[in-house]
């Protein structure tokens, strides 16, 4: 039985090739030998073929073809973080003399990528309003090569309208790009919804466990060579006990997913209630400026989000900081544990404005039990307003 349904799907995506085993083994490898003068001649490490490990062994092979499906992408490559993936992918496509549109709400590390190296190799870039949609046609130039987008965008969340951003950028022949950490495939289908070249940061919920740092790219068809050829130029890949993690991880991705969302959703709801919190940033809640074309493009929400909180003194937002129990304080996302972290969503901003007068925080819904997580936000609210 052929099934298309992503919950049977996931089960054993990756594993041909691998004999029987359940979970593909960590194939460790520099050196590959051949058998023959002809045989060398004949591989080819851009076909993926076993050439040398710096170009993949059997292990990244299988995730490359099962996140290159879960993604519904024509192939995929892998790199040593998403950060990585997001700079390769960049270089593939840019060259000096071209234009970049970048997204205002974009992930900090990726615009500092943009500010301090893309600048030395003549790109130019220019941020636009992630609520711009059909608009971007207007800041198109002839030497725009690539709309990158990100949706929602990190630490504001705001909504992007993807299909109207890629219908204008392709009549003027440029590239979309979307960083689809946040609803990971399984809640955004990028190539349905006319992105070309889709980046996950394999480290957050694919890998889902606290301890991996990866990244995909996943490409059409006919994006597919310059990220191919570029790869390779650049030397990446992600070693194998990683590779190994991230395939572990993704059999579970869709049930973690499930409970993230719900535990999202449940806290976003009760947080929108509390005296203490002006707003909460969270597409998934009827109201938010992003909820209705959430709706038309994404199946579901994972389990980050961000809120505002009512001006209050700095001792008393240190206080309910550092008596969090279970939402510790720590970068990433996307494992099984909640976290939280101090957020200036409109910090970096320069086309567009996101204006906040208290503190905000970014919370990140784990696995716990949620009237336990609740329980331990109500305690650090108590904090905040009791230093008043
Ligand atoms: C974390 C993150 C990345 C980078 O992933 P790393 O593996 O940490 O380099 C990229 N984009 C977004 C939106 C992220 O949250």
């Amino acid at each position: 039985m052929k099934s298309s349904r992503t919950d049977t799907r996931i089960i054993t995506l990756g594993r041909h090739g691998l004999h029987d085993m359940v979970n593909p083994p960590v194939c460790h490898a520099s050196t590959i030998v051949f058998p023959s003068l002809a045989a060398m001649e004949e591989r080819d490490d851009r076909r993926k073929d076993l050439t040398y490990g710096l170009h993949g062994t059997p292990t990244t092979f299988a995730l490359e073809e099962a996140v290159a499906e879960l993604e519904g992408g024509h192939d995929c490559r892998l790199f040593p973080s998403g950060l990585a993936a997001i700079a390769t992918a960049l270089m593939a496509y840019l060259s000096a003399g071209d234009h970049l549109l970048m997204v205002d709400s974009v992930y900090g590390p990726t615009r500092r990528f943009c500010d301090a190296q893309l600048s030395r190799f003549g790109v130019e870039v220019t941020y636009y309003d992630p609520l711009i949609g059909a608009g971007i046609a207007d800041l198109i130039r002839p030497e725009t090569r690539v709309v990158y987008t990100e949706s929602p965008g990190s630490h504001s969340f705001d909504v992007q309208d993807i299909p109207a951003i890629a219908a204008e950028a392709h009549k003027k022949g440029c590239r979309v790009m979307l960083d689809n950490a946040w609803a990971t495939p399984l809640f955004f289908r990028p190539f349905d919804h006319g992105v070309d070249v889709s980046i996950q940061p394999g480290t957050k919920y694919l890998a889902g466990h606290g301890d991996v740092m990866l990244g995909a790219v996943i490409t059409t068809e006919d994006a597919w060579d310059e990220l191919n050829f570029t790869v390779q130029d650049f030397g990446q890949n992600c070693a194998p006990d990683d590779a190994y993690l991230a395939l572990r991880g993704i059999r579970t991705l869709s049930v973690r997913l499930e409970r993230h969302q719900a535990n999202g959703l449940e806290l976003a709801r009760w947080l929108a209630g509390r005296p203490e919190v002006v707003r909460v940033f969270h597409p998934g809640l009827p109201g938010d400026p992003g909820h209705e074309i959430w709706k038309r493009d994404f199946t579901g929400c994972s389990g980050l989000f961000g809120l505002e909180l009512i001006p209050g003194p700095a001792d008393g937002f240190r206080a309910l900081m550092d008596g969090m129990e279970l939402f510790k304080m720590g970068y990433s996302w996307g494992g099984y544990e909640s976290l939280i972290l101090p957020s200036e969503p409109g910090k970096l901003r320069t086309a567009s404005l996101f204006e906040t007068t208290g503190p905000c925080l970014r919370l990140h819904a784990g696995l716990e039990d949620v009237e336990d997580m609740k329980a331990d936000l109500a305690a650090g609210l108590a904090r905040f307003t009791a230093a008043g």
